[in-house]
Formats: structure tokens, sequence, C-alpha cells
């Protein structure tokens, strides 16, 4: 397998340990923007209609809707690089058009990797597991059953420049104009940017700008891209409110360093479904003492981590909550949250608890 394909399996780090809490469970809906649900809700009856519903949502706590894998209809294709894609066959018609529009722009696409099945998914899972053990795995792994490349309708791209493929990540994502100019072309084409920059807390994801979603409606596609919005919240699953944020002032880190801490923070509350988040604080440069820092180490004996940080979280639980740490129907006040990293580096949340350390 090649790094790219490894790459894209290692998708979705930020909720690794929620998923290995919560697995797979619906979350109930709560929309904001009660008139964006029932035109969405209208839209995804009408999909229904016909075989698969295209406004599927998939993600770590909404599973591949069981007779998917039935109803689905699929082509192969062979990309540039000599591999064999699976793709839903409207999403590939789709794809031909995007691709298309985009060559007029002297823009050159190809398909790394569309559908993997759930037991394609599964097989990776019990590979990684064997390999490095069950704890890295659910780390790495997305859940087999709750990765949108089930679908079929997830499509990751890659980049032709000068003629030559470019597939890695790492190479790709430096090319950010003309990403953005892919990014216009596609609501046109029915497609949606599925996981943007900014949003990691609502999507579970980090930014992807080659990983798109089919919809099957250029509508839908153009509202979500016009009002900036995510699939989760289009579709009212997504339930964060406003959290009350305080970065308060540090001389170690930059307010962004606290944002990206943050930002881990509530992707872990957004996907354990309605926790009410009210507000995160940080804790202050003098909340880590060299004897936490080595504390967090011995909690993470491989990480080596050279710099730690706390806040302090209030939230309350729902009543059905399930969370075996966690009461259910309870308020919580100051509830620690310690994260470290290597210098410069992103962001883990080593532990969580009352009065940690
Ligand atoms: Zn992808």
């Amino acid at each position: 397998m090649k790094m790219k394909s490894i790459v894209s399996i290692l998708l979705c780090l930020c909720l690794a340990a929620a998923v290995i809490l919560t697995g797979c469970g619906d979350k109930s809906d709560g929309a904001s923007d009660k008139a964006t649900q029932a035109a969405a809700e209208a839209v995804t009856e009408a999909a229904k209609a016909d075989g698969i519903d295209y406004m599927v949502l998939v993600n770590k706590t909404h599973a591949l809707p069981d007779d998917w894998e039935d109803k689905l209809e699929t082509i192969h294709m062979t990309n540039s690089v000599g591999d064999d894609v699976e793709v839903e066959k409207k999403a590939y018609d789709a794809y031909l058009k995007l691709k298309e529009a985009l060559e007029k722009e002297d823009i050159h696409v190809d398909l790394d990797s569309a559908r993997r099945s759930v037991a394609d998914q599964q097989r990776i899972m019990d590979e990684f597991t064997e390999q490095y053990g069950a704890d890295y795995a659910a780390k790495t792994v997305d859940q087999p059953g709750c990765s949108e490349h089930h679908t079929g309708l997830a499509l990751d791209l890659y980049l032709i420049i000068d003629g030559k493929d470019v597939v890695e990540n790492e190479d790709m994502i430096k090319y950010t104009d003309i990403w953005a100019k892919i990014h216009e072309k596609l609501a046109d084409c029915g497609f949606i940017l599925r996981y943007p920059d900014g949003a990691e807390h609502i999507t579970g994801c980090g930014y992807e700008p080659w990983h798109i979603r089919y919809l099957d409606n250029a509508d839908a596609a153009k509202e979500i891209a016009a009002k900036g919005v995510t699939l989760e919240e289009y579709l009212g699953a997504y339930t964060g409110g406003e959290v009350s944020i305080d970065y308060g002032t540090s001389e170690i880190y930059t307010e962004q360093d606290l944002r990206d801490a943050v930002i881990r923070i509530k992707c872990r509350f957004a996907f354990w479904g309605n926790v009410d988040l009210k507000s995160i604080r940080y804790a202050g440069d003098e909340a880590v003492s060299e004897e936490k820092l080595k504390w967090l180490n011995e909690l993470e004996p491989q990480a080596g981590y050279t710099q730690a940080a706390m806040f302090f979280t209030d939230f309350h639980t729902p009543a059905d909550f399930t969370q075996n740490v966690f009461t259910a129907d309870t308020d919580y006040t100051d509830y620690q949250w310690w994260l470290a990293r290597k210098a410069g580096g992103g962001w883990d949340i080593v532990t969580f608890a009352y009065d940690a350390g």
C-alpha cells in the first residue's frame, strides 16, 4: 500500500479517542436553523425514493445505513498511477464533469481513492491491530462502518502538476490557489468540500482540501458553500452551541496554540453527543509545572512531550449519557483537561478528570 493510501486511512485523528469511547451510535438532532433543516429533510426524502440517500451523513457518530452496500451501484476506474478506484455511479459522472470544467482552466486532477467497503476497513483495522496493537489501531484507523468513504460518494482527489502526479497529502496541501479554484467549481457539479478548515470540532476531521463529497443536489451543495456550513450543520446533526472561551494570557503559548488546543477539546465534546459544553478556560502558564509534565509523560511513555497546558471546562451531561467516567444529568464545573505536545507540534488530549494529577 502506498503512502498516500495509508495517509488517507489515517484520516480524522482529531477524535480518535472519542471513537474508542463512543463507537458508532446515533446522535439525536437539534437544529439551530429549522428552515434549513426542513429543506434538508425534504431533500433527504426525495433522495431516498430512488435507492441510496445521497444526502446521507456518515461520520464518527453516524454509521453507514445497514442496507447501503446492497443498494449501492458503483463503477471501477483506473487512475493515472494505475490504481483501481471504485466510485458510486452518479458520483463518477459528476466527477467527470468537474474534471472537464477544471481542465478548461488548465487544472488537472485524478481520483486517489473513493469507495472503501466496510470489510476493507475492517481488514485494515485488523492489520493495524495485529501490527501495532488495538490502542494504536483504534486511534489511527477510522472505525469500520463510520468512514464516509464507505458510501462511494466521498472522493479523494490528487493533483497533476506539469504532467506530474502529486499524491502525497503534505505535497498537495501546498497548492492552496489550485485547491481554491477547485473548490469554487464543486457545487455546480453537486459536490461539497467535506472537511473545511476550522470546522474540525464539527466534522471530527482536520482540513482536507482533496476530500470532496457528492450530494446529487447542486442546490444543496450551493447552499452549503454559500453559507459556509458543514454537512453536519446543514442536516441539523451538530448540536454544539456557543461556548464561552477564555484564552487568558500566556507567555508560553500564542493565541493560535491555545486555539488549536481548544479545538481538540471541542472535538471531543462534539462527538460525545448532547453534552452541553458551556465554557473552556485556559488555566494559565503556572498550572503546568515540571512535575505535571513528567506525570503526563508517564501517562503516555512513548510520546516525549515537552509542553503541556491545562484547561478548565464547565458542562452538563444529558440524562441518557453513558460515558462511564461521567454521571448522567450532572453539572461539571472546573473540570480539568490536560493536553500536551512536542514543542510547536499538534496537541494530544492526555487525560481529563476532576483535579487530575
Ligand atoms: Zn477522503
